[in-house]
């Protein structure tokens, strides 16, 4: 079906803890069914879609790290969550109808493909929703990282970051009532005042690579298909006004 979104191809970058729902660690079924249920309404609009889902919800390598354990052993073990979280998605999405394609940049061979770019850009070619596991394959890096650089590499009109709230605010609305709410900021708004949307190298790489990120709830339903119809809240980051 062809897009009648300004959008063509887009990443959408989760964190594992948005797959939690009310548990405090893991995954929730029908949590991960209901964030499906919101890559498939984008998917139908005749978007290409790429995924990047985190591992926080099950590993964090700085976590491991301070209970001892060498930061990258710890690193690996949070890249091998975050294969967990997208095999979980890929049988989500495959269950509504969705055709998939999990690519790791650890390679596995048994269990999903390898990364390669021009396969998975052909995979989306095909209408097939991609999920990029294990990170940047590297430790010391964050799945927010892998996402910018995937995006860049894909060729993305615009990179996604599905959170717990509406868009990016000068303080976490959820503990700080009177926090202000952005609808637009640059690269340089978010590098300089430290807003806690992505991590530093992300958003550099997204700047460097003129991607602009949308930050938006994946918790509202019809959110995600919303803002790719150019309606709904969100915040835009970009490079000017
Ligand atoms: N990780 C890594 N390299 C990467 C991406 C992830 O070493 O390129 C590890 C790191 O230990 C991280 C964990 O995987 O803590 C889970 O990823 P992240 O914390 O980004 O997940 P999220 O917070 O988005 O759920």
């Amino acid at each position: 079906m062809p897009s009648t979104s300004s959008y063509q191809r887009v990443l959408l970058k989760i964190s594992g803890e948005a797959l939690m729902g009310a548990r405090e660690f893991g995954l929730d079924p029908h949590t991960v069914e209901r964030v499906g249920r919101e890559i498939q309404a984008v998917h139908e609009l005749g978007i290409q879609v790429c995924l990047v889902i985190g591992g926080g919800n099950i590993f964090r390598g700085i976590a491991g790290a301070a209970q001892g354990m060498q930061r990258a052993s710890a690193d690996y073990m949070g890249m091998l969550a975050t294969v967990i979280n997208a095999l979980a998605m890929q049988n989500a999405l495959e269950q509504l109808g969705v055709n998939t394609r999990v690519q790791s940049a650890i390679p596995m061979a048994t269990v999903c493909e390898p990364y390669i770019r021009r396969r998975a850009q052909r995979h989306m070619e095909k209408g097939r929703v991609v999920i990029f596991a294990a990170g940047t394959g590297n430790p010391f890096f964050t799945t927010d990282t892998a996402a910018a650089l995937r995006a860049s590499e894909m060729g993305c009109d615009a990179l996604l970051k599905g959170t717990k709230v509406d868009g990016v605010y000068s303080a976490d609305p959820k503990t700080t009532p009177d926090a202000v709410r952005y609808d637009h900021l640059t690269y340089l708004d978010v590098l300089s005042r430290d807003l806690k949307v992505m991590d530093a190298s992300a958003v550099s790489l997204a700047r460097e690579n003129h991607i602009p990120i949308l930050v938006f709830s994946i918790e509202k339903d019809g959110a995600f298909a919303e803002v790719m119809s150019g309606n709904g809240k969100f915040t835009i980051i970009s490079d000017g006004e």
